[in-house]
């Protein structure tokens, strides 16, 4: 590339001052760079022109073309930022110093490492640098843009560098820099990243993946052929022109999805995507409705991010259903502005010069930025902001209104408490219950977008250590988390002692553990002595379900069956191998009569009317019959799980709906109750049941979340003996 080709790409009409800009750029990153080759042999002035070049596909204007043709001087050469500013004025001086800012910091290649390992100093300050960056990058979005563009021409040029650092780096771009351009809704910068990283990170699932994938393009070229002549066919039927593309998938988005549902290649690989481009909203609506009409839409596949974008601001229709082969087709439907928003996300504000709406859009997303950034400052620590990255910044959000009306963005799964916290700490400390929508409802809620939340405060008084119990789920935000821990840190150290001690007191009770001392728990966790661990699991900086992994489940790998009960309920003594289906999303499945299919035959479902799917054998003679084929749908055996039976006994003042909430809870949690039995005297209810649990953190949780119904004593463990 030169110089030429790059002035010929910039978006829009270019001035002759921008040209100039842009010309002048190049000949002081030239000169400045002359001696400096990249690892590849090239001569470095090919990487600023790479990034420029990225810049401008993104449609950013003249003064960041220029700061990316420049963003390596300031670091890397004589010039400095003086010179740059006298030379091309503070705007692009000011980007560059960001970009300078930004590459001085990050090295973040284990932040998941072992905390009181030797090299935990490094692993902190790693941290902490990363910090720094994201805080950084509020000052101007356009920073970040130029960053990003350096990190894509960096991977795709990857394969010169050493293996050690071409894995460092790799995995430093999946897990910051590609979540980071989805969350500015840049599509095309994200995918384009996950890719070039996941080949490097995973080299041998990269290399099997492509592989696949290239041996069903033939076919699945032809298919997706067909079906766009036959969408489009049913849509200028309704009226409708469309512009319909098949959409390939990405090879990183393909291993997630196999991972994140235990699901093999072709499970993954057979869903079919295909994005329905049409002029209006309108029309996207339509078009969705001559879909539904003529293809079966798989139930709850359909989501609708024109009415709630997300919150990157994203636009579109989403739904799936099942093609003719019996197969998934997914569709998105949206509008020429959608596409170019979802592909291009915030730097979107640059492709569209005129019209004011978009830069409403462009408010709200800086607006976004700066909030983030903003309570950012206040998380003391730098492994819980890291850990806030990931699971606040990167997952899916919920809006909630404040009662005045304000919109308040939360994690997905956020409850009363963290909008509490978010409200304001005080609020936070002292929330005893909250209205949803009018409605009082229970701490552990789960917020959904579009609720409206009111917080019931008592005049005085801090948080409960139920908040911080993971098993309770009452708390998603790390910053509502990191504010309950402060709390109780300024409480004093004999307090935390005491009540560390009742709480593992009371876990031990309740999981009829009595060979395990606390001194051999606090030597395995490397505290110096008892009290220092009784005082974390007061303060909130050790939970007991990890205490119940790491040293009480390593001991008790296999439950013991107590005898009595073994025999008095004709108990199976062997595990029993529970199997669930795959391919069926929150569908209810049973098996079929007529074949009875048991775990590793090939299977097939058949979605009955109003009864869910029934699972058939491939050879089964009903289903080789059956010629509404578009109802069979491709499904597989999931990983059979082991399950150990169990004792557990429940008192508690006995109530109506007591029997069912405890049933309800228990099959929500996937157990299987082989025996229960209940008493009652005068009040109190005695429960006794036999449930088939997974291991010793499968069983706190059910009881700890046993424990929390209305009424219940107490729920525990019963031993022999
Ligand atoms: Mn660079």
């Amino acid at each position: 590339m030169n110089l030429e080709t790059l002035v010929s790409t910039i978006h829009g009409t270019v001035t002759p001052v921008d040209q100039d800009l842009v010309e002048r750029a190049y000949k002081v990153a030239e000169i400045a760079h002359r001696d400096h080759v990249r690892a590849s042999g090239e001569p470095y002035i090919q990487h600023c022109l790479a990034v420029a070049s990225i810049l401008i596909e993104l449609g950013l204007p003249a003064a960041a073309v220029a700061a990316g043709l420049l963003h390596d001087t300031v670091e890397d050469t004589d010039v400095t930022l003086e010179a740059l500013e006298r030379d091309f004025g503070e705007e692009v001086a000011t980007l560059v110093a960001g970009v300078t800012k930004l590459t001085q910091l990050p090295r973040v290649s284990h932040y998941d490492g072992n905390h009181r390992g030797e090299s935990s100093t490094k692993v902190e300050l790693a941290k902490e640098n990363l910090r720094k960056t994201f805080l950084a990058m509020g000052d101007d979005v356009r920073v970040v843009l130029i960053k990003l563009a350096d990190r894509v021409h960096n991977m795709r040029t990857l394969a010169h560098l050493s293996p050690e650092k071409r894995t460092r780096i790799a995995k430093e771009t999946l897990e910051i820099y590609a979540p980071l351009a989805n969350r500015l809704g840049i599509w095309q910068v994200k995918w384009e990243l996950e890719d070039l990283s996941f080949r490097y990170v995973y080299p041998d699932k990269y290399r099997e993946i492509a592989e696949f994938v290239d041996e069903r393009r033939v076919d699945r070229e032809k298919t997706m052929r067909t079906i766009i002549t036959k969408l489009s066919k049913a849509l200028s039927e309704a009226g409708i022109e469309a512009d319909i593309r098949g959409r390939s998938k990405h090879l990183y988005s393909i291993y997630k999805k196999m991972e994140r549902k235990k699901v093999p290649f072709d499970m993954v690989h057979d869903v079919r995507g295909v994005r329905i481009i049409v002029e209006t909203e309108q029309d996207c609506y339509v078009a969705l409705g001559v879909i539904h009409n003529r293809w079966k839409p798989i139930p709850g596949a359909f989501d609708d991010y024109i009415a709630i974008p997300k919150d990157n601001l994203y636009q579109s229709l989403h739904t799936a259903v099942i093609y003719e082969d019996g197969r998934t087709l997914e569709a998105q439907f949206r509008t020429p502005e959608m596409h170019e928003n979802a592909e291009y996300g915030i730097a979107a504000h640059w492709r569209y010069k005129e019209g004011s709406h978009r830069d409403d859009v462009y408010e709200q997303k800086i607006l976004w930025l700066r909030k983030l950034m903003d309570w950012r400052q206040d998380v003391e620590n730098a492994s819980d902001f890291v850990d806030a990255m990931k699971s606040d910044v990167f997952d899916d959000r919920v809006y909630v209104f404040t009662p005045r009306g304000d919109i308040i963005d939360l994690p997905a799964g956020s409850t009363p408490i963290d909008f509490a916290y978010n409200i304001h700490t005080e609020i936070g400390h002292r929330c005893r219950g909250a209205k949803v929508d009018g409605k009082l409802i229970s701490l552990d809620y789960k917020l959904q977008t579009g609720n409206s939340v009111e917080i019931l405060t008592a005049k005085r008084g801090g948080p409960s250590r139920d908040w911080l119990n993971p098993s309770l789920e009452m708390v998603k935000s790390h910053r509502a988390r990191s504010k309950i821990k402060q709390w109780f840190k300024r409480q004093d150290r004999a307090q935390n002692i005491s009540q560390g001690r009742t709480l593992l007191d009371k876990e031990m009770r309740r999981l009829g553990i009595d060979s395990i001392s606390y001194d051999h728990i606090a030597s395995e966790l490397e505290f110096a002595q008892v009290d220092d661990l009784l005082a974390a699991i007061g303060i909130g900086d050790l939970q007991i379900t990890r205490i119940i992994k790491r040293v009480i489940g390593e001991e008790e790998k296999e439950f013991e069956i107590p005898e009595g009960l073994a025999t008095s309920t004709s108990l199976e003594i062997v595990p029993t191998e529970e199997v669930t289906i795959l391919g069926l999303k929150g569908l209810l499945t049973n098996l079929g009569r007529c074949c009875k299919p048991v775990p590793g035959d090939p299977i097939i479902g058949y979605i009955t009317r109003g009864r869910g799917a029934t699972i058939h054998r491939q050879d089964c003679p009903n289903v080789l019959r059956i010629k509404d084929t578009e109802r069979l749908v491709q499904i597989s055996w999931g990983q059979p799980v082991k399950t150990y039976p169990v004792s557990v006994q429940i008192r508690a003042y006995d109530r109506d709906g007591l029997m069912r909430d405890v049933s309800t809870l228990v099959s929500n949690e996937g157990i299987n109750m082989s025996s229960i039995n209940v008493s009652t005297k005068n009040s109190l209810a005695i429960f006794d049941l036999v449930m088939g649990v997974t291991d010793i953190s499968h069983l706190s949780r059910v009881l700890t979340r046993l424990e929390a119904l209305p009424n219940v004593l107490e729920a525990r463990r019963l031993r022999p003996g």
